[in-house]
This record gives structure tokens, C-alpha cells and sequence, in this order.
């Protein structure tokens, strides 16, 4: 639709920008945390101070990190993979953050599953976004449940919470750089996975009810055996 093909021209903007910025700032971050923590060691005092530096520190190098995924499209590798495995290995990743949120993740998978031709990581990385999305929309926890399908030729996961979900007027600013509702948040977890997505010949939408929860729905094309 229009407003995808908006989004990816948004997209590779920031793409050109990150592949120019994010080596330059890498290093000098590394000298810069390296210096800190040999302070912190020298210096009685201050401790707090010094783990304030720090931690503000690994948070640039994650932004940086995230925006590395855009910067570095010649490190994808793409390989026939199996649906269900991937996912079930990626909510095994978050299942400890989500149980420790009293947050229950339920996974309907209709299979057999169709392979899918996927950068694993990647993929992996977008559903942990979007996981991880669903899981701070709960503050008081609740349920996700995630219904995979083969569909027309993609396989389609739906990404269901019962979070507080997002007003219509704020949906099409979804997946734009920075665009965060959170305090600690960062606004880059959905650009990244638009993009991935989008390098994937997928599509990604989003669909909520204010007050009631949120539907995050990816698809994926089903990989074509060898001829
Ligand atoms: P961040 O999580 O760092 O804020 P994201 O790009 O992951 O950045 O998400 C951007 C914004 O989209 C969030 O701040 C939030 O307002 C909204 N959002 C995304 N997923 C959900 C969800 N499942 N429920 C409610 N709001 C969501
Ligand atoms: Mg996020």
C-alpha cells in the first residue's frame, strides 16, 4: 500500500545515514567505557556516578547497535529455515522476561508449517521487538497469543496482547525513527523490524483497540524448493 512504500522511502534515509554514522561513533565508545571503568576502579568516591556513565554509555552503543542492522545489509544471509523453530526458540528467549511480568505466551502453530526463506537472526530479532512491544503494553501482564498459518503463498504470524493499546491517530506514526510513547524507550525497535521485514519481501501491519490490545501481524513468503 501507499503508506508502506512511504514508510521504506523514510526508511532508507536513515539507512544511508546509519552506515555513515554508526562506525564512526562505535569506537570512540569503546575508548570512552574502557576509560570509565578504569576510573571507576581508581576512584573511591563516585560510584554511582560511574555507573550512571556506564549505563547511559551502553545504552548509545545499543541505539547504535540497532541502527547497525540497517547499516549492514550485506551481512544478511538469507537460508531456508524451519517456521516453527525459529519461533518457538524466540519465546523461549523471552519467556523469563514475560513470566517475571506476569505475562502468559500462548503459540497456536498450524502445522505442518511451510520453510521460510529468512535471515534467522533477523527474523528472530523482529519478533523479539514485537514480543517485547506486547509485553510493555501489560503492565499488570495478561496473554499473548501468537496464531501462525500458511496463507496465499506466506506464512503469517499474529502477534495478539491485551495490552493498552494504541490510538488510531497514532498508528500511522508507527515504525518511525525515534516515535516512542515510553520513557526508557527508544523508538527504533519497529523501524528496525519494518526494515527487516521489508529486506524479507514481506509486509508487517498493525491493528489495536484502545483499551483492550494489539494485533501485530508479519508475513512472510513461503520458500520455493530448488527446481
Ligand atoms: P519503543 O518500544 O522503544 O517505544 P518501538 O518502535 O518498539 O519503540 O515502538 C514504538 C511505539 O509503538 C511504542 O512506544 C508504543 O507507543 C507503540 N507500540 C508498539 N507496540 C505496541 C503494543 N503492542 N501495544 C501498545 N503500543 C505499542
Ligand atoms: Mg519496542
Amino acid at each position: 500500500s501507499d503508506e508502506l512504500l512511504i514508510k521504506s522511502e523514510k526508511l532508507s534515509v536513515v539507512g544511508q545515514l546509519a552506515a555513515g554514522v554508526a562506525h564512526e561513533i562505535r569506537n570512540p565508545l569503546t575508548s570512552l567505557k574502557g576509560f570509565v571503568q578504569l576510573l571507576k576502579s581508581k576512584v573511591n568516591d563516585y560510584d554511582h556516578y560511574f555507573d550512571i556513565m556506564l549505563s547511559e554509555l551502553d545504552r548509545i552503543n545499543f541505539i547504535v547497535s540497532e541502527f547497525l542492522v540497517i547499516a549492514k545489509p550485506q551481512a544478511v544471509k538469507f537460508q531456508v529455515k524451519d517456521t516453527a523453530s525459529i519461533l518457538l526458540s524466540t519465546v523461549a528467549l523471552v519467556n523469563t522476561q514475560a513470566i517475571m511480568q506476569n505475562v502468559e505466551i500462548t503459540t497456536r502453530l498450524n502445522e505442518p508449517l511451510p520453510s521460510v526463506l529468512c535471515d534467522e537472526n533477523q527474523i528472530k530479532q523482529v519478533f523479539i521487538n514485537v514480543l517485547n512491544n506486547s509485553i510493555e503494553a501489560m503492565p499488570d501482564g495478561g496473554v499473548i497469543v501468537i496464531e501462525v498459518f500458511a496463507k496465499n503463498g506466506n506464512i503469517v504470524f499474529l502477534f495478539t496482547d491485551q495490552g493498552v493499546g494504541i490510538p488510531e491517530e497514532r498508528i500511522p506514526r508507527l515504525g518511525e525513527p525515534f516515535y516512542t510513547t515510553k520513557e526508557k524507550g527508544t523508538g527504533l525497535g519497529l523501524m528496525v523490524s519494518y526494515k527487516i521485514i521489508e529486506n524479507h519481501h514481506g509486509r508487517m501491519s498493525i491493528t489495536s483497540e484502545l483499551g483492550r490490545g494489539t494485533t501485530v501481524e508479519v508475513s512472510l513468503p513461503i520458500a520455493q524448493p530448488e527446481p
